[in-house]
């Protein structure tokens, strides 16, 4: 698409997200007929800032960070999305992520605009107070761009509640008062919601569920392999066990395990709890490399891990029959091509994993009214949400003749377009 915007550069073996989300976005804006104006506005991120986090290491020296925000799009409503703590961080993949969180919000219908922040190094190499420390300086560094009405930070790859509860004293703290609504995805008893921490898995694995119908597969008679064994990763595997569908194998960042007869998901979860690991699982056998897990033999492959794990140069060596994003972004474009030419069914990522921020939402409502639901009502309210959006999709898909990422992709495009549109450019 001609415009002002850089193409990112990347090859299809070193993915870059930005490319692929913008590629997809003019895809969408091609088949809505919406015009290069509209393109460039809507691919080019509203607000970004970049931050040096100076860190007094445990042992007294001094070492600087870099973090990153980027609020995309501010049409609907305040912005939202994740914090990732990762040493692979870096703008364009903040940038990309912030896009994808606005096409979430207006396909699942909820009041926001998309972000994303991150801070480029590696937790684990960091003691617990040192990690308080880089998230209490760079939430004081964002103190004038967050906020319940601004933008709401929530937790992603390597944060957790605790990390969410350091922000939202930080910024309490600074402003005077205690502010629950300036995160989500904090413990319960600091104003988080019950049912947040396994929302994303639960609707990965609510999605998973509905598109195995869709495919005409039975839950007891499905294999699957799962790429990543977090936050998402690991609640997708049980919830799906826990429905009989038979998981085969598992990888974390250390390797992949697997075993024929199917792995027992809740004592893995024990495993990995005292060890760190999936790896060593009594009763498994080890891949010879974490990334033959996407070569499974399975019906159904998750990637739960980063993005761009699915690309040109390894697509035509999957074998599972469809696909359920669970982590953001990872099946590239090039990639996308050559599985829909393969017939494999692709269920995106903005559909499949929009739980954690639709629950999120329930948490910012309650925290702003401090009126709190029962668990029961979370997940029914998730539930209906995710399945209204899986039926937009698949109808949109039918009536159209798109696949479900160009589906999900136009009806969020053209919502926010629309929405644009309605209060015009100012000045
Ligand atoms: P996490 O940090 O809790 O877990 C990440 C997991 O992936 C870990 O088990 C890690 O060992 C593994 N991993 C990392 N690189 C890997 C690789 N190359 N191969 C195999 N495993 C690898 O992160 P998370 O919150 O579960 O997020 C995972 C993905 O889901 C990310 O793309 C994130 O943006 C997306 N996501 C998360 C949420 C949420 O609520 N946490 C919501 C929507 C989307």
């Amino acid at each position: 698409m001609a415009g002002a915007l850089e193409t990112p550069a990347g090859t299809e073996t070193a993915p870059n997200p930005l490319r692929d989300a913008r590629a997809q976005l003019a895809e969408a804006i091609q088949i809505l007929g919406l015009n290069g104006g509209m393109y460039e506005v809507l691919a080019t991120p509203r607000r970004e800032v970049t931050v040096s986090i100076p860190l007094r290491r445990d042992d007294g020296t001094i070492e600087v960070l870099l973090g990153y925000r980027v609020q995309h799009n501010m049409s609907r409503g305040p912005t939202k999305g994740g914090l990732r703590y990762s040493p692979d961080v870096n703008l364009d993949e903040v940038r990309a992520l912030a896009m994808w969180m606005t096409w979430k919000c207006a396909l699942v219908d909820i009041p926001y605009g998309g972000a994303k922040g991150g801070i480029t190094f590696d937790p684990r190499n960091y003691s617990p107070q040192e990690i308080e420390r880089v998230t209490r300086r760079y939430t004081s560094e964002l103190m004038p761009i967050i906020g319940p009405m601004i933008d709401i930070p929530a937790p992603d790859m390597g944060t957790d509640e605790q990390v969410m509860a350091w922000m939202m004293d930080t910024y309490s703290v600074n402003t005077g008062f205690t502010v629950p609504g300036v995160v989500t995805g904090k413990p319960v008893n600091i104003g988080g919601s019950l049912g947040r921490a396994n929302a994303t898995s639960r609707g990965v694995s609510h999605i998973a569920l509905a598109a195995l119908a869709h495919c005409g597969l039975v839950p007891e008679q499905t294999t699957v392999a799962v790429q990543g064994f977090g936050k998402v990763g690991s609640g997708a595997a049980l919830f799906l066990w826990q429905a009989g569908v038979k998981v085969t194998a598992i990888s974390d960042q250390y390797g992949a395990i697997s075993c024929a007869d199917g792995i027992d998901v809740a004592l893995l979860k024990k495993h990995v709890e005292s060890t760190g690991s999936v790896v060593g699982f009594a009763g498994t056998e080890p891949l010879a490399d974490r990334d033959d897990l996407l070569y499974a033999d399975v019906d159904v492959l998750i990637p739960a891990a980063t993005e761009g794990v699915i690309h040109g140069g390894n697509a035509s060596q999957i074998k599972a029959k469809l696909i359920v994003e669970g982590a953001n972004g990872p099946t590239t474009t090039e990639a996308d091509r050559v599985l829909e030419a393969a017939g494999v069914f692709i269920v995106p990522d903005i559909l499949a994993n929009s739980g954690g921020v639709i629950v999120s939402y329930f948490e910012w409502v309650q925290a702003n009214q401090a009126f709190w639901w029962t668990e029961a009502q979370v997940e029914l309210r998730l539930t209906e949400r995710m399945d209204h959006a899986w039926h937009r999709v698949v109808n949109a898909a039918a009536a159209r003749g798109m696949n479900f990422r160009q589906a999900a992709t136009v009806l969020a495009v053209e919502t926010v377009a629309s929405a644009h549109t309605a209060r015009g450019l100012y000045p």
